[in-house]
């Protein structure tokens, strides 16, 4: 496993014991998990209970504008909210003088982003076992009227069981009426969908696209409209350029992969129908996966 370096850049030290100022409750600082855009997240134990958290810890030197407060709010409103086997369990927040602190479930294996990275192309039971597991929980998701807008491998966590959990709702947003088109978006989704580019208005299907493009991935072990400049790519994109070889991708891949590519937006299927694909429900589906598949490939016999 590839280690970790810690940049302290620019932001505030985080003391070895954390005091929620609020409940006087401690945290123990441990392993340091990683760093996103804001945030820097680390182990935190309840130095009473032992639980221990995967401490999300954003410095408030970043939260200086009222547009970046109002976004972790949102963040946090949205997630805090949710409730789901297969999204990132969200256990509390508070703030100190320095930081803020959201307490969330920890995910030890973490993410297909270091799954594909070591494996590049993975099984096609792999990728049923994973993607069943990231409908489930969208579909809950747009059904509570909430889009996630950057589902992308990194935001797709293990735990020790090998099961996803969703995470980072840095972009998420609630739909507040029936046929609402977002016009706007803060931030720029990693898998960002041909509506979102030419600012049409998007909504739930922008989820189905992002998914087309991690059954491509994680099949091809490269993305499908990947290229060396991120301008290029969103050429690509708008044109609905990519090529799906038909040698490496069982049939029922290939058509659910078209069907969540399609440059309109509504006659991608909805993560109900996505469910129904003949690729989720034909074909051997993994009860579990063992943690050697985080670097190697499995053999199911
Ligand atoms: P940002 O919103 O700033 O991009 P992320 O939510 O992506 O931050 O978190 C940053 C990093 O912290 C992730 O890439 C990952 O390495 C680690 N991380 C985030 N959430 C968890 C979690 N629940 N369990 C374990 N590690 C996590």
């Amino acid at each position: 496993m590839t280690s970790r370096k810690e940049d302290t850049r620019g932001k505030e030290p985080i003391p070895d014991i954390v005091v929620d100022p609020s409940t006087k409750k401690k945290y123990r600082k441990g392993k340091f998990l990683g760093k996103g855009g804001f945030a820097r997240c680390y182990e935190l134990t309840d130095m009473e209970t032992n639980e221990i958290f995967a401490g999300k810890i954003v410095s408030k030197s970043l939260l200086t504008k009222p547009h970046q407060r109002d976004k972790m709010s949102q963040e946090i409103d949205i997630h805090r909210k949710v409730s789901h086997r297969h999204i990132v369990g969200f256990h509390g927040f508070f703030e100190d003088n320095d930081n803020v602190y959201i307490l969330l479930e920890l995910c030890r294996r973490r993410s297909l982003m270091e799954l594909h990275k070591r494996r590049r192309a993975i099984t096609e039971p792999e990728c049923r076992y994973f993607v069943r597991q990231v409908v489930l929980a969208c579909d809950y998701l747009h059904k509570n009227n909430i889009i996630h807008r950057d589902l992308k491998l990194g935001n797709l966590f293990l735990n020790d069981d090998m099961e996803i959990k969703i995470g980072d709702f840095g972009l998420a947003t609630r739909v507040s009426f029936n046929g609402e088109r977002k016009r706007t978006m803060c931030g720029t989704p990693n898998y960002i969908a041909p509506e979102v580019l030419a600012k049409k208005g998007h909504s739930f299907e922008v989820d189905s696209w992002s998914l087309g493009c991690i059954v491509y991935t994680l099949l091809l072990g490269k993305p499908p409209f990947e290229t060396s400049c991120l301008k290029d790519t969103y050429t690509r994109i708008k044109m609905n350029e990519y090529h799906l070889p038909s040698t490496r991708v069982s049939p029922s891949a290939r058509c659910l992969i078209k069907r969540l590519l399609q440059a309109t937006p509504a006659s991608r299927p909805n993560m109900t129908q996505i469910l129904e694909h003949d690729f989720l429900t034909s074909g051997f589906l993994p009860a579990g996966l063992p943690t050697s598949c985080l670097t190697m490939a499995p053999r199911f016999d």
